[in-house]
């Protein structure tokens, strides 16, 4: 794995399909700290949520994790040196509910909500997806078209391939629990790059939410009052 590589799971080294609600992406500028980690200062790129549920430092990785999706921001000092850096917040910092399932905090910045499972997953929400919840229905994310660089070439089948077809050609179906059961996934394909083998699709797909947190924000949807430049710093 070299520093290019956007695409091979952190935990499991296999492909990461980027599918909402099953994978996550850490970006660099995050600053997520690798406490468990010696050889590594920082944690960044892709997994696979059920790689991060199984995983070993799963705990230490939700702490710093819930520290910046929660966080305004820090300064990062390093033992024996004068060295700073500045670790961001996503300010989703007004915890609303907390369960044995979930937390769910709202975000002080803007009118977006934030998921944490206990399993370590996160998903954030907007007005749209909170409406879609208070009338009671599913959170169906509708993803533009992505583009992703495959590890090796797949052969002919790619571009007529199902996405069953399609997990199953990077041998990664097991990575994604549920999926083809209770996420309704719409996946189209729009195209095969061979020579650089890009893969162009998109997907829709139902977000999968702890069942408490449906019901928590099913109610919250007709409640709460959408944030006003008054009410920010
Ligand atoms: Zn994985």
């Amino acid at each position: 794995m070299d520093d290019d590589d956007t695409t091979s799971c952190r935990i499991c080294r296999e492909f990461v399909l980027q599918i909402p609600g099953w994978t996550g992406y850490i970006h660099s500028y995050w600053l997520l700290r690798a406490s468990w980690d010696p050889d590594h200062q920082f944690f960044e790129g892709p997994l696979h949520f059920s790689c991060l549920e199984q995983w070993e430092h799963r705990e230490a990785f939700q702490q710093e994790m819930a520290g910046i999706l929660t966080g305004r921001g820090r300064t990062l000092t390093f033992e024996g040196t004068e060295f700073t850096m500045n670790q961001p917040g996503l300010y989703f910092s007004e915890l609303l509910h907390q369960d044995a399932d979930c937390a769910i905090y709202r975000n002080t910045a803007e009118d977006r909500w934030l998921v944490l499972t206990a399993q370590a997953s996160w998903e954030t929400l907007g007005p749209q997806e909170l409406s879609a919840l208070g009338h009671g229905d599913p959170v169906r994310l509708e993803e533009g078209v992505d583009r992703v660089a495959l590890p090796e070439d797949p052969g002919p089948d790619i571009e007529s391939a199902t996405l069953p077809e399609l997990l199953d050609l990077f041998g990664s179906r097991d990575r994604y629990p549920g999926l083809l059961e209770s996420g309704s996934p719409g996946y189209r394909s729009w195209g095969y790059h061979p020579r650089k083998r890009i893969l162009a699709y998109s997907i829709d797909i139902d977000l999968p939410l702890p069942a408490s947190a449906a019901d928590f924000l099913r109610g919250y949807a007709h409640t709460y009052t959408p944030l006003s430049f008054d009410d920010l710093d």
